[in-house]
């Protein structure tokens, strides 16, 4: 099958754009029955934040998008870190230098800024003049036998062939001239990326790269490379833009695109799986609501279009409300929902008399099985509205005979509807009987029968209909409540 990789600069915390381009290629992998790769690319050792790198793997894997070869899983091609391939690519640079393909350049920092500097004073793209390129081999060997510092270049070659990009079609960017040689060893020993890049697809088995379309143009440098190095290039295959709604750039000001931060907020995988694709192309249908298995299915890469993914991050609590219902209605992945909720249960609630009954396995699960569809968020269930699940008012008799004198009459009426309703009722069904049972008290309106149960069920003013709260506690527990409060 075919191997493809995702190869992240470790420069801080994974985001949507990045876990795009990672999920494109792991359903690609996946569909093919391929390998999908999780490949460090951290040549920039300036821009390398310590423990990014892991911090991406474990975000891939909280996304259910598990690399198969990886730093932390090994595999048969690694290392799969770049700085611990630096002998490879030294290697790969002889080759070059061997064949005259690239060369030696012994130019200083201190010109290559001056150069800098008057491209940009006379407002020209910044441009190494090749001086070295036509160094004999006679002076070459004078400068390093005096010592001289030097890195690599690779010989750029004017006419670059046409390739047929997986999405975009026949490409075609003529790179020689428009900012010189480029760099591919530099001289700490480390390869810049374009080098890094070729070698390790090559020797990794790459079939396939599906990047993010910025690299597009510089895809015709790396087949000018494989063609230096003798090798098969890969196929590949720009996705294009992720952007948000309005067209403008994902912004990672306030950290409002990274993994991490959704994971915290309680979001689903599943769901932004789905909204990242969902706002792209690639797959033969697009409702919401569709899981991994389901988006491999639908996928094929001649489906993908060049125009820009827009992203509309206001639709993501909708997406995690379909896939919490979903999941809720799972019987299997319903068992992790209900020990998710019993944690966010004894946080938030912890330290109030949280009874043990309200933990239980059963109490949890009717809750989530009556909320669903309701919510958007597990974490809804533990907020304000809803805490009359998880702490037990303490009402006192004095406090309910202040709204109505027939507090009796009305709990033995409440608890003799409870006890003829064994099954689960509707909120319609209840408010209907609720309006009955009102009929039976001589003298207390209806809305104040609403307020005693309110008060005597949650020890609360406001929050939701008597009716829901009733049907969500059900019949035990309400006439659990209903007789604490009046004994
Ligand atoms: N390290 C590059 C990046 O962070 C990878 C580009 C590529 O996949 O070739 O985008």
């Amino acid at each position: 099958g075919p191997r493809v990789r995702f190869g992240p600069s470790p420069t801080g915390f994974l985001h949507l754009g990045g876990l795009r381009t990672a999920l494109y290629n792991y359903i690609f992998a996946k569909k093919h029955q391929g390998t999908f790769i999780l490949r460090v690319e951290d040549t920039d050792q300036n821009r390398v934040v310590p423990g990014a790198a892991e911090g991406i793997e474990d975000m891939l894997d909280w996304a259910g998008i598990p690399p198969d070869e990886s730093p932390r899983r090994g595999g048969s091609f690694g290392p799969y870190q770049q700085s611990h391939r630096l002998d490879l690519y030294k290697r790969a640079s002889e080759v070059l230098l061997e064949n005259g393909t690239a060369y030696r350049c012994f130019c200083t920092p201190q010109r290559l800024e001056l150069l800098k500097k008057e491209a940009l004073r006379n407002q020209q793209t910044p441009r190494y003049d090749n001086r070295c390129r036509h160094l004999t081999s006679k002076e070459v060997a004078e400068k390093l036998s005096q010592g001289f510092e030097w890195i690599v270049r690779f010989r750029l070659e004017k006419g670059v062939e046409p390739f047929r990009d997986l999405v975009y079609g026949w490409s075609k960017h003529e790179v020689a001239d428009v900012e010189g040689d480029p760099v591919i060893l530099k001289g700490d020993g480390f390869p810049t990326y374009h080098l890094a890049n070729v070698v390790d697809d090559h020797y990794m088995g790459i079939s396939h790269v599906l990047r993010g379309t910025e690299w597009l143009t510089s895809t015709s440098k790396h087949l000018l490379l494989y063609r230096a190095f003798g090798w098969d290039p890969p196929q590949f295959g720009h996705l294009p833009l992720l952007l948000n709604k309005d067209g403008g750039k994902l912004s990672k000001r306030q950290g409002d695109i990274f993994l991490e931060r959704f994971a915290q907020d309680g979001y689903l995988p599943e769901a932004l799986l789905d909204i990242i694709t969902h706002c792209g192309s690639g797959f033969a249908e697009n409702q919401m609501g569709r899981t991994l298995e389901e988006l491999i299915l639908q996928f094929e890469i001649g489906r993908i279009t060049t125009h820009s993914a827009l992203l509309d991050l206001e639709k993501l609590p909708e997406f995690n409300r379909i896939h919490l219902t979903r999941q809720i209605e799972n019987e299997g992945l319903r068992q992790k929902l209900i020990r998710d909720l019993q944690l966010l249960v004894e946080s938030v609630y912890g330290d109030q008399h949280v009874d043990k009954e309200v933990l239980e396995k059963n109490y949890v699960e009717r809750v989530l099985l009556l909320r669903k569809g309701h919510i958007s968020l597990l974490k809804n269930l533990v907020s304000c509205d809803y805490s009359y699940l998880w702490v037990r008012p303490s009402v006192s008799r004095e406090q309910l005979q202040t709204i109505s004198a027939e507090v009796d009459e009305i709990g033995k009426l409440v608890t003799g509807l409870m006890r003829r309703q064994a099954a689960v009722l509707t909120v319609e069904e209840l408010n209907k009987d609720l309006k009955s049972l009102q009929k039976q008290t001589r003298e207390t309106k209806y809305s104040s029968v609403m307020k005693l149960l309110r008060l005597a069920l949650s020890g609360k003013q406001h929050g939701p209909s008597v009716a829901e709260m009733m049907v969500t506690l059900g019949p035990t527990e309400v006439c659990e409540r209903m007789h604490k409060a009046l004994s």
